[in-house]
């Protein structure tokens, strides 16, 4: 959340009070912490009117000796948003569901393979049966749920 804004009324009062002051510093620590900047933020200044860059310093001078612009009560360019809460949109992972279940019939697929393969070369006659078990069970498991099925397997 940002900070109290009240001292910038004091702006054309009584920009040397204590109130004032203290608004000031609160609102660099919310403005670089929310902005993740470490050397210049936009200053809120009369002068600079958030067209300009400055260093802390600067900024906290800026706002003392020209004062906040009074009308900026919505910190936009430091990182005050509508609906401000704690949670970051930033944060949120894009989900790409269907790479995810491509990738994962391409493994079922490779393991089916596999298993044929080694059986054919291991075992020639004896188990001749169940690689076609285990792939009907397979493709009636696919062809069950709503996962597609790719053309270029065959159900045989
Ligand atoms: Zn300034």
């Amino acid at each position: 959340m940002a900070p109290d804004k009240h001292w910038m009324k004091l702006v054309d009062t009584d920009r040397l009070s204590d109130t004032y002051n203290v608004g000031v510093e609160q609102f660099l620590d919310y403005a670089f912490n929310k902005t993740g900047q470490r050397s210049k933020i936009h200053c809120p200044c009369s002068k600079c009117m958030n067209t300009y860059s400055k260093t802390r310093e600067e900024d906290c001078s800026h706002l003392k000796v020209h004062g906040i612009l009074k009308n900026y009560t919505f910190w936009y360019y430091h990182g005050e948003r509508r609906g401000e809460s704690n949670f970051d949109s930033e944060d949120v992972d894009e989900v790409e569901g269907d790479d995810e279940v491509h990738e994962m019939l391409q493994d079922l697929f490779l393991v089916v393979g596999e298993n044929n393969f080694a059986f054919d070369l291991s075992y020639p006659k004896v188990h001749e049966e169940e690689p076609n078990d285990e792939a009907k069970r397979f493709y009636r498991l696919l062809s069950d749920s709503d996962l597609p099925v790719y053309p270029c397997c065959k159900t045989s």
